[in-house]
């Protein structure tokens, strides 16, 4: 069984078709997620289930679950994909090759006529990007009962319209249960969306867990006035009074050494005119690190540097900070991860064992069921951006690596 390969120009094949849904003009891919595009590139994956003779059902989320028949059919299935949503300017890669890649696990073991002791199931999560409907991972969040699926379905995008509109819109809102079912194991492969792997020439990373996150919504309220006639000194400039707090925000993850982030990621002044002084600036932060005491730790020092700011302008401004999610670090299976280890050694690909830097489906899942994730190496570590690229290879090499764990734990 371990001469078994997957079909790596296939699925190539199938990552470049897929990226030409929402294209983008520098090679990247905009298919966020219930959009016209998501609809498009779900239609055509299921288009391929169904031609590799995959039965697919879609819950209330909108996930969707390809199903391939196991010789022990009531064994519970093993789990193997992620998702096709991307970000704004995102990549060819993030999500789809765990899509694709669990797809070409299955083509092949069709090429072979080898049917696994449990059934299995490809699985496509709605909304993992979370930059459409924060907050991320929100579908297998309420599988793995993290969320309720009211808060799922109600979660609003700018405009205000919500997943479940959304959903129905496109005509994904499936009737399937969110979750509450077992599942024997999960696998998803995903690209390291860092650089470790490719500076030190690993092909595979054995992913043993993912870092914590927080984010927030922040404000500072100020007061509008004229550019002209306001002296400096009588001003409640909101963006000014940021500018130094985005500094503190970001030594909260300085001081943590090399594992700590922090990102502002969004801001916006408001009017929003080049002859006003902004009245209000919001903001949002994302801090990360691999250790839950120091994720606490982190969100204290945060909060100290609110105290700060506000400290400066003694009531002069208003500075608001809400905590609207937090996911804790995650170790996964031993025993999922060791499918993982086992798999790479015997397909000869070096290896290293890895922490997640970004959050996955997986890591939810793992709160309830055996969970381990295989990541392989992209170019310079970049992801969330057009120039995310993967070598032909290394997709290969991850599909393979997700067959034999996936053989392992399903049996043959
Ligand atoms: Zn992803």
């Amino acid at each position: 069984m371990i001469e078994l390969r997957a079909n790596g120009e296939r699925l190539w094949q199938s990552l470049m078709t897929m990226a030409e849904i929402g294209a983008l003009p520098n090679g990247g891919v905009n298919r966020q997620t219930l959009t016209d595009d998501d609809r498009r590139g779900r239609d055509l994956f299921r288009s391929w289930c169904e031609e590799a003779g995959l039965q697919v059902s879609i819950d209330r989320m909108g996930s969707m679950f390809a199903r391939r028949k196991g010789t022990d059919d009531d064994r519970p299935p093993v789990m193997l994909g992620s998702h096709l949503d991307t970000q704004p300017t995102g990549g060819k890669f993030d999500g789809a090759l765990g899509v694709l890649g669990a797809l070409e696990v299955v083509r092949t073991l069709n090429d072979h006529g080898i049917t696994t002791k449990a059934p299995l199931e490809v699985v496509n999560w709605t909304n993992e990007e979370g930059c459409r409907f924060p907050p991320a991972m929100i579908a297998s969040g309420v599988f793995a009962g993290v969320f309720e699926l009211d808060y799922g379905l109600s979660r609003k995008d700018h405009a205000g319209r919500t997943i479940g509109e959304e959903l129905e819109r496109i005509g994904y809102a499936g009737d399937r249960p969110v979750g509450q079912r077992s599942i024997g194991a999960l696998f998803e492969l995903h690209i390291e969306q860092g650089p470790i792997l490719e500076a030190e020439g690993q092909r595979i990373g054995i992913v043993t867990g993912g870092q914590g996150a927080r984010w927030y919504d922040c404000e500072v309220i100020g007061a509008e006035t004229h550019a002209g006639p306001a002296p400096m000194e009588s001003r409640r400039d909101a963006l000014r009074a940021a500018a130094p707090l985005l500094e503190d925000i970001y030594q909260v993850a300085h001081r943590q050494g090399p594992s700590g982030r922090a990102t502002v990621g969004e801001f916006q002044a408001y009017p929003g005119s080049r002859n006003t002084v902004p009245g209000r600036v919001r903001f949002t932060v994302d801090l990360r690190h691999p250790d839950g005491g120091t994720m606490d730790a982190m969100d204290r020092a945060l909060g100290q540097a609110f105290e700060r700011a506000r400290a400066r302008h003694e009531g002069r401004l208003e500075f608001q900070l809400e905590e609207i999610w937090y996911a804790p670090p995650v170790a996964f299976d031993a025993d999922c991860i060791e499918a993982v280890r086992q798999a790479a050694k015997a397909l000869g690909l070096s290896s290293r064992e890895i922490v997640s830097g970004a959050g996955h489906d997986a890591v939810y899942m793992a709160r309830v069921v055996p969970t381990a994730m295989i990541f392989v190496p992209c170019k310079d570590g970049i992801s969330h951006a057009e120039a995310e690229y993967a070598a032909p290879d290394a997709c290969a090499d991850g599909a393979n690596v997700l067959l034999h764990a996936v053989l392992a734990r399903a049996g043959a």
